[in-house]
């Protein structure tokens, strides 16, 4: 069985010396050392002054999205997991869809600027399978509006833009760190901004908006993480440079297999150094898409479809939006399997597979 993908794990020797220190102190949760210490450490690698490290990405963007202090509709992306929109609409925000580029896969700026009037409050782009968003000209509509970036960069660890880490750039930017990504605290998720201001606010919403034990700043929630899930993140944390050449290897021998058949792949956008957390391709139609899949399982090779469906499609989003790239790209592509322990071999197979089927 060869899955979408597989958690990276750390050798357990290095986990359990860290958790043992966990057993020693009995500091389990609340900003324990552990956190304390992999918080610091993102901030680091990042060159982010201000992180927030978080109990999942999903809360990171909740409480992101207070930063706004505004009600009203927000532009996003429909072509990325549905937790970018979904968070939206649980903060009680209505959803505005502006079409992606069909190349990157990313929001088309020109759309976003069609879309924007004085009832927007914030924009939330995905930097989609760690690729750069088109960041100089949201920060020009940002400016020019008066409206906050958000950018979701659940895909980014590791992924640069002009030679900094993406979680530098937008008003804020959050992160995943779900065992999936390409960097992991098992459960985890973390809140970026170069602004040392919003961070602070934004950091007493993640304790309830505590205020020492017995004083309230203002309404906050859970948004904490613990130092088992740290103790994962701090024993990976090691071996990022590793995972992240090996997946650019990884998609290299998978763009040199497939490039010769009727597929696309996503464009890099300039200046993007990207982690290569995915790897989609596009089909000529949703049939050749079937085929493919189809094989695939049935060889017992489990590729996915993200994301699919389109986001403006979801039962909860009432208005009807005209975004035909995202619906035609949703509709054609597939994620193929790619994971730290993935063989050339089975990557061989899965090509051979998909060249097999591509044509009817
Ligand atoms: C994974 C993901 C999230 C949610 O992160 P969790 O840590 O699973 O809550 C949000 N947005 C995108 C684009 C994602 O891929």
């Amino acid at each position: 069985m060869i899955p979408i993908t597989k958690p990276f794990l750390p050798p357990l020797s290095s986990y359990q010396s860290l958790v043992k220190g966990v057993f020693e102190s009995g500091h389990l949760t609340n900003y324990g050392p552990l956190a304390t210490q992999l918080e610091k450490e993102i901030a680091g690698l990042s060159k982010v002054p201000n992180v927030l490290l978080t109990g999942n990405g999903t809360i990171a963007l909740q409480i992101a999205l207070k930063a706004i202090k505004k009600r009203g509709k927000i532009i996003t992306t429909p072509f990325s997991y549905v937790a970018t929109s979904s968070s939206l609409v649980w903060e009680g925000y209505e959803p505005v869809f502006a079409d992606i580029d069909p190349e990157t896969f990313n929001l088309n700026p020109d759309s976003v600027i069609e879309c924007m009037n004085d009832e927007i409050v914030g924009i939330v782009p995905t930097h989609c399978f760690g690729n750069a968003c088109d960041i100089d000209a949201f920060e020009e509509i940002s400016k020019q509006w008066e409206v906050p970036v958000i950018y979701d960069a659940a895909h980014c660890f590791g992924s640069k833009f002009k030679g900094e880490s993406l979680f530098r750039f937008g008003t804020l930017s959050i992160t995943s760190l779900h065992a999936t990504k390409i960097f992991h605290s098992v459960e985890g998720g973390a809140i970026f901004s170069m602004d040392e201001s919003i961070i602070e606010s934004l950091s007493y919403m993640r304790n309830f908006g505590h205020f020492g034990p017995e004083g309230f700043v203002g309404l906050g929630i859970n948004g904490k993480n613990s130092d088992f899930h740290a103790a994962m993140g701090l024993s990976i944390l090691p071996f990022l440079d590793e995972i992240l050449k090996v997946r650019k290897s990884q998609a290299g021998l998978y763009r040199e297999k497939l490039s010769h058949l009727p597929v696309k792949f996503q464009a890099v956008t300039p200046y993007c150094e990207s982690n290569h957390s995915y790897f989609p391709v596009i089909f000529e139609s949703s049939d050749a898409l079937t085929r493919v899949k189809e094989s695939l399982e049935a060889n017992g090779i489990y590729p996915r479809r993200y994301f699919y469906p389109s986001l403006n499609l979801l039962p909860y989003v009432q208005r009807k939006f005209e975004v035909p790239a995202a619906e035609s790209i949703s509709r054609r592509v597939l994620c193929l399997p790619l994971f730290h322990d993935l063989k050339s071999e089975e990557q061989g197979l899965i090509c051979e597979l998909v060249e097999r089927n591509v044509e009817s």
